[in-house]
């Protein structure tokens, strides 16, 4: 007898999240096709590889799964879409297989440290918890593995949000929406509509939700589902300076939280909610709050030069990120920004540099862009790579002023990613540090 003829998937970007849905299809029993253009020499557990996408290929095909860094408009998956063929991502392809309940977190900023938080108080309540999806490990090594937790929390980004068949999570939480990624929408109502597609497919469960953030306040309110609001002035969770007040009249001392800013506030009231909808003990909740520390390149000290407090915030790749790290910091800091330009108008961000930025200096391919939008309001000056830039910014900075990198856009002009630029950054500090000494 013949041999079954094998299904074909095409993978189309061969990163973390396109190399774990490869080995899942190739343990489901697929043929896979890996598309990379940077990688033809990609490790050999995909059948073939290549370096281009034909239509070609993408027609003749069971399963396309597409990376978030692959447009799916591009000309050969809509084409192949049309004639039928899924086109999905690797969250998608995970969530097939996924048999435990989960909790999912988007919006355009807070997403990692609310799927962070949420995991430590499941975890503090005595759950075994999986976190990952857009950060840590994806979810098709989670399923491959059987599922093992009680329950999982998934970070998920818009373009995993694009790529989506049915989602039906049990606790969804949309943290806020700002002007970010419109080099790959065409308006922010386009962007918006993507994030609200988190709930596009619930009938039953829970949304958690920003009621201080308008376009949140907009999608949540039309939802059939049960809603949980933070930041709501009649019910819901509330923040102030001190700690959060919750619905049941009881209030959260929040002296032993370390992470600074209100946003951070906001997170926690978010976390707080899909946690206690996922099943956390309140006990649990507060002790994940004591002990929680927050994760690496989010406004993270990282060292002094001649007594200059300097902060890593290279995870703020959009203004939003850099204002509220601004509002944070409550004083006079010298910005390092600068990147890849991702389509947004940085005039929005004129009325938080002019309160907070004593200068700034601009790395990277939207240097001009910015220097544009900010001249006028604070002295702006160009560096030609971070390490003038940190020169540059301690000059400027004398005698007490904070460093803060906080770019407000994407990293991969100048570098791998934001951990690498966060990491280069930490590095650059410390070497000024110690040749300050040695002066
Ligand atoms: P994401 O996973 O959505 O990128 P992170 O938790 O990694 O979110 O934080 C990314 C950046 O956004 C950091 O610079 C952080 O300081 C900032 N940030 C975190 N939470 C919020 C929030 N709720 N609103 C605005 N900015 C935030």
């Amino acid at each position: 007898p013949c041999a079954p003829i094998k299904k074909h998937a095409v993978v189309i970007g061969l990163g973390i999240s396109g190399m774990a849905a490869v080995r899942l299809l190739k343990d489901q029993g697929y043929r896979v096709t890996g598309v990379d253009e940077n990688k033809p020499n990609c490790p050999g557990i995909c059948d073939q590889i290549t370096g281009e996408l034909s239509r070609d290929l993408a027609e003749n095909t069971e399963l396309l799964v597409l990376s978030p860094g692959v447009d799916p408009r591009r000309e050969a998956v809509s084409s192949a879409a049309e004639k039928g063929i899924p086109a999905i991502g690797e969250m998608a392809l995970g969530l097939r297989f996924l048999s435990v309940p989960f909790v999912a977190v988007t919006g355009t900023n807070g997403k990692s440290t609310v799927t962070e938080l949420i995991g430590a108080m499941l975890a503090a309540s005595g759950k075994t918890v999986f976190t990952g999806g857009n950060l840590g490990t994806p979810l098709c090594d989670f399923v491959r593995e059987g599922c093992p937790a009680d329950i999982a929390v998934l970070e998920i980004s818009s373009y995993q949000l694009d790529t989506l068949e049915s989602f039906r999570p049990d606790v969804a939480v949309l943290l806020n929406i700002t002007p970010d990624h419109l080099d790959r929408y065409s308006d922010l109502e386009a962007y918006a509509a993507s994030k609200a597609r988190i709930f596009r497919d619930m009938n039953a469960g829970t949304a958690v939700l920003n009621y201080g953030d308008t376009r949140v306040r907009s999608i949540g309110e039309k939802l059939p589902l049960t809603r949980r609001w933070y930041d709501r002035e009649e019910r819901g969770i509330q923040i102030d300076e001190k700690g959060i007040h919750l619905e049941d009249g009881s209030f959260i001392d929040l002296q032993l939280f370390s992470l600074p800013g209100r946003h951070n506030r906001e997170n926690l009231a978010a976390a707080w909610l899909a946690a206690e909808a996922a099943g956390a003990s309140r006990e649990g909740i507060i002790q994940a709050i004591r002990e929680f520390k927050g994760l690496e390149h989010r406004m993270t000290p990282c060292g002094s030069i001649r007594g200059i407090p300097c902060y890593d915030d290279s995870k703020a790749t959009n203004m939003d990120a850099v204002c509220r790290a601004l509002a944070a910091f409550d004083r006079e800091v010298v910005l390092i920004m600068g990147g890849r330009d991702k389509g947004g108008d940085y005039r929005l961000m004129e009325q938080c540099v002019r309160t907070y930025a004593r200068a700034i200096i601009l790395i990277g391919e939207a240097s001009e862009a910015l220097y544009r939008a900010f001249h006028l309001l604070v002295p702006c000056e160009k560096a030609s790579d971070l390490d003038e830039a940190v020169r540059m910014a301690a000059e400027k900075a004398r005698p007490h002023t904070p460093i803060l990198l906080s770019p407000a856009c994407a990293s991969f002009d100048m570098f791998r990613d934001y951990k690498d630029r966060g990491n280069q950054f930490r590095a650059i500090v410390a070497r000024h540090a110690l040749s300050e000494d040695d002066a």
